[in-house]
């Protein structure tokens, strides 16, 4: 089942929530920064452990002080004009979280407006991408994932996902 909700991803008590991380996962701005003080220190700690994460690759974490069990961080591309890969990362971003939270036996999954922040990538493609890609994953692959949650933001990206969910 797909949904969309706006509000603040780390208030969410699901099996994982999806974080739009960095390649180094040692935190940063946007969601990341709201994910890391919510779950507080040991998170990055854990994180340290992890040696980074390549773009369009995810790794996963305990949830520490979140409502959320687990933290999958994932690491989108940054937009530079969309010929660099950017919509086949961003598509791979979505499945490698799918393909992990399968693989931990995972029920519900949040997912934040992956890259559409900081890293600019046109939100009306991105959320295009996003519902394909986990559209595509849930009719293809045996999958232990059920719930599917779209966390928006902001207006705009919600706006969106309510439109196209609806078709
Ligand atoms: P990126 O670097 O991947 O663009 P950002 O964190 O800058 O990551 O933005 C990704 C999306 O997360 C944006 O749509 C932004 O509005 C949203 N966002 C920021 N804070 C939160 C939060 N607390 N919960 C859910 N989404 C958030």
């Amino acid at each position: 089942m797909l949904s969309v909700i706006q509000g603040d991803i780390t208030k969410l008590s699901v099996d994982a929530i999806v974080n739009a991380a960095n390649t180094s996962l040692l935190g940063g701005g946007g969601v990341d920064g709201a994910i890391h003080r919510a779950a507080g220190p040991e998170l990055l700690a854990e994180c340290r452990t992890l040696h980074g994460c390549q773009t369009g690759d995810a790794k996963l974490t305990g949830g520490y002080r979140l409502p959320a069990r687990f933290v999958i961080h994932t690491v989108g591309p940054v937009w530079h004009g969309g010929k660099n890969r950017e919509p086949e990362l961003l598509a791979s971003c979505y499945r490698r979280v799918l393909e992990i939270a399968t693989q931990h036996n995972l029920n519900s999954i949040a997912f934040p407006n992956i890259s559409t922040g900081i890293y600019g990538f046109p939100k009306e493609l991105a959320c295009t991408i996003a519902l394909e890609t986990v559209r595509t994953f849930s009719s293809q692959q045996k999958t232990s994932v059920s719930e599917i949650i779209f966390a928006c933001f902001d207006e705009e990206n919600y706006r969106l996902y309510q439109q196209k969910l609806a078709n």
